[in-house]
Parts: structure tokens; C-alpha cells; sequence
């Protein structure tokens, strides 16, 4: 399934494509639809999953089907999020998505930096007002902001509002809002007390949830290396003719690095296959044949291209590239270690990833313990 047939319109298209997004991920595949049609949503889902864009996109293009003028200090959407990063990235992200979208006006609001600029952009009112509780209670207060013209409400991360003491300013946000609203809520997990809110707050949702993807992980051996980005090639020859010796997947984040890598290998005298988007049927049911029967046992894959392979005996999964989807991460691992099997995963990580491995270890809630590249000399291991 694309975003193009979730019924998506052509400028949010354009903004997916830009983003470099190919196709939805489990919870937006889930949510988008109903979300579409106006309906309430309660989502399980963490952070990592792709939640933002699940409701932020469906949000953009009900915005863009019914456009229409709000008054000083109000806004069509609100979005509470309970700390001001999740607050800052939700507003950034809106912002992309809809960055096709003419006129469209995004604002986020926190606590610890001054009021008075907060309130100067919502004078003339915006379409996604972005907020943590306590700062927004603050600005209703001071009449800078108004929250009766409210079409859609976003709850994210609900189970860490609990945490955080945020429940009982929430119940007095929602009162102010019109009853006659969409309400999308989202949690990582659904303790009772967060059962009892949702029930308060939502009309007849859909449910959607995307399984918890922490505990695959678990069962991995996992490893990353850190590492100059011209070194990636030499080193995951070095891993294949080393440690990574038994039947491995290969992951890439494209298909032209897919080939690139393919090629370097059988340069270097070690047969791979590549399965992706760009090959067909027969190239890709040959590849897995070959990789099955062991004539080829190091095969090059694209996130999309593995979904559907089903291969027993991966010892090891080497992530040429981090994925930019966290949940992605857990996925490719868990294509080794299956039925009992102990499987190892290791990661090449260049400056640029970082970002992504940080928000891996997020979702994984584990750090991912750092090995030397085989081959590194021995100064370097030590510096
Ligand atoms: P979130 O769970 O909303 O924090 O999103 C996690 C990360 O996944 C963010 O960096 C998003 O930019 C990225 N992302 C969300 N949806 C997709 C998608 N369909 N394809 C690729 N990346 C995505």
C-alpha cells in the first residue's frame, strides 16, 4: 500500500516524497483512513513507529479540505504532547508535511522561555497550535489563547503525561474545547488510568496498535560500529570474511546503494544478490533461491524488498545503512535469531547516522554496545 493509495492529496504527496518517505509505515497504514474520514482514534503505539505523520497528515488534509479563518488567539488544532521536544519535533513535522499546503500557520508553545512571543503568534489566530499542558493553561489564563474554535485534538503520548502529573491540567484543557470535535489519542502503553481518560475523551474510536517491537531485540546479539562513511565498504568485507561467516542479510537504506554494494563485493570475489524494488520477479526469486540453497549466502536488501522473505538460518543481519524508521531497526534484526536461534546484528554507523542510532536506542531502550571494525590496527583500537 502507497500514501498515494491511503487517498493522500498531491501536496502532501510531494512533501512524503521530499521527506524521502516511500511508502507508510504500520501504525500511519492503520491509522491514516479512519483518521481521514473524521473518525476518533486510540493508537498503542511508541515513539519510533512513525506516529507523528499518522495523525499529522490525515490532520493536514481535513485542514486543506474546509479551509477557514480563526479568530485572535484561537486555533483549528491542537496538539498536547508532554515535553517541549516531542512538543518542538510535532510542530517541525507538521510543518514539513504541509509545507505544499499555501498559508498554513503552525505554532508551538512551552514552558521555561518567555510568554510574550508565544502570545504575539497566536494574535491573529493559527491553524496547529502545538502545547505542553502547563504553558498552555498559563496562556488560557492570560486570554492569549482560546480554544473554542478547536476542530481536532491531539493527545500524544499519554502515558507519559500520567507520569509527568499532566492528567488533571488535560481534563481541564479538554473541558474548554467543543464537544463537537475529532480527538486522536495516542500511547505507548494503556494502563487503567489512561483507559479511563481515553474513554473520557473519545467518541466511538478505532483502535489501532502497532505491536510493541522491543522485546525482538532482546533476543539479538547487537553491535555497531562507528566509522568514517568511505570506510563502510572495506569493513563489511572485512565482517563478511570474519565474523559474519554464515548466511547474512545485508541491509541498505536504497536500492542503488543496494547494487553498489553488490558490485564492490563480487569485485572483491565474494558473490551477493541484491533484492529490491528495481529487479524483477525472476531476479528476486533467483536471488532467494540462491540465498536459500547456500550457493549465495550474502544477500543485499532494501527495508521494503525483505518484508516479505521468510529465510530460516540468518545468523547475521549487518545494517550497511541505519534506517531512518527506528521500528525499521527492530524489523531487520529480527530477521535473524528466529525460532530460538541465537542471531547477531551489527550496525555501521557514520556521522550522520547518529541521529538515527540515538533514536533506535530510544525505542529499544537499551544502548547498542560499540565494537572495533575487524582489520582496525591495533593504535586505533586503543585510542
Ligand atoms: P515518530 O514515531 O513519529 O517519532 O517517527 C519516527 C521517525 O520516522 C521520524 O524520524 C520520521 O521522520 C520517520 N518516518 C515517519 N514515517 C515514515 C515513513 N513512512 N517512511 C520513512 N520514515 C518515516
Amino acid at each position: 500500500m502507497t500514501f498515494e493509495e491511503l487517498g493522500l492529496v498531491p501536496p502532501l504527496l510531494k512533501a512524503l516524497a521530499a521527506e524521502g518517505y516511500t511508502s507508510p509505515t504500520p501504525i500511519q497504514l492503520q491509522a491514516i483512513p479512519h483518521a481521514l474520514q473524521g473518525r476518533d482514534v486510540q493508537g498503542i503505539a511508541q515513539t519510533g513507529t512513525g506516529k507523528t505523520a499518522a495523525f499529522a497528515l490525515p490532520i493536514l488534509q481535513r485542514l486543506a479540505a474546509n479551509p477557514k479563518r480563526v479568530g485572535p488567539g484561537g486555533c483549528r488544532v491542537l496538539v498536547l504532547s508532554p515535553t517541549r521536544e516531542l512538543a518542538s519535533q510535532i510542530a517541525e513535522s507538521f510543518k514539513s508535511y504541509g509545507k505544499f499546503m499555501s498559508g498554513l500557520k503552525v505554532t508551538v508553545m512551552f514552558g521555561g522561555v518567555p510568554k510574550g512571543r508565544q502570545a504575539r503568534a497566536m494574535a491573529m489566530g493559527v491553524d496547529v497550535l502545538v502545547a505542553t499542558p502547563g504553558r498552555l493553561i498559563d496562556h488560557m489564563q492570560d486570554r492569549t489563547v482560546v480554544l473554542g474554535g478547536v476542530e481536532i485534538l491531539v493527545l500524544d503520548e499519554a502515558d507519559h503525561m500520567l507520569d509527568l502529573g499532566f492528567i488533571v491540567p488535560i481534563r481541564k484543557i479538554v473541558s474548554h474545547i467543543p464537544a463537537q470535535r475529532q480527538t486522536l489519542f495516542f500511547s505507548a502503553t494503556m494502563p487503567s488510568e489512561i483507559g479511563g481518560l481515553a474513554g473520557a475523551m473519545l467518541k466511538n474510536p478505532a483502535q489501532v496498535a502497532v505491536t510493541p517491537v522491543a522485546t525482538t531485540a532482546e533476543r539479538v546479539e547487537q553491535h555497531v560500529i562507528m566509522l568514517e562513511t568511505s570506510r563502510k565498504r572495506a569493513v563489511l568485507f572485512d565482517l563478511l570474511m570474519g565474523p559474519a561467516k554464515g548466511r547474512t542479510l545485508v541491509f541498505t537504506r536504497t536500492k542503488h546503494g543496494a547494487d553498489r554494494v553488490v558490485k564492490y563485493l563480487e569485485e572483491s570475489g565474494l558473490p551477493a544478490a541484491a533484492i529490491h524494488g528495481n529487479k524483477s520477479q525472476g531476479q528476486r526469486e533467483r536471488a532467494l533461491a540462491d540465498f536459500r540453497s547456500g550457493k549465495c549466502r550474502v544477500l543485499i536488501a532494501t527495508d521494503i524488498a525483505a518484508r516479505g522473505i521468510d529465510v530460516d538460518g540468518v545468523t547475521h543481519v549487518i545494517n550497511y545503512d541505519l534506517p531512518n524508521v527506528p521500528e525499521s531497526y527492530v524489523h531487520r534484526i529480527g530477521r535473524t535469531a528466529r525460532a530460538g536461534a541465537t542471531g547477531v546484528a551489527i550496525s555501521l554507523c557514520d556521522g550522520e547516522e547518529r541521529a538515527f542510532l540515538r533514536g533506535i536506542e530510544k525505542l529499544i531502550r537499551a544502548k547498542v554496545p560499540v565494537m572495533v571494525a575487524p582489520g582496525t590496527p591495533a593504535q586505533q583500537r586503543a585510542a
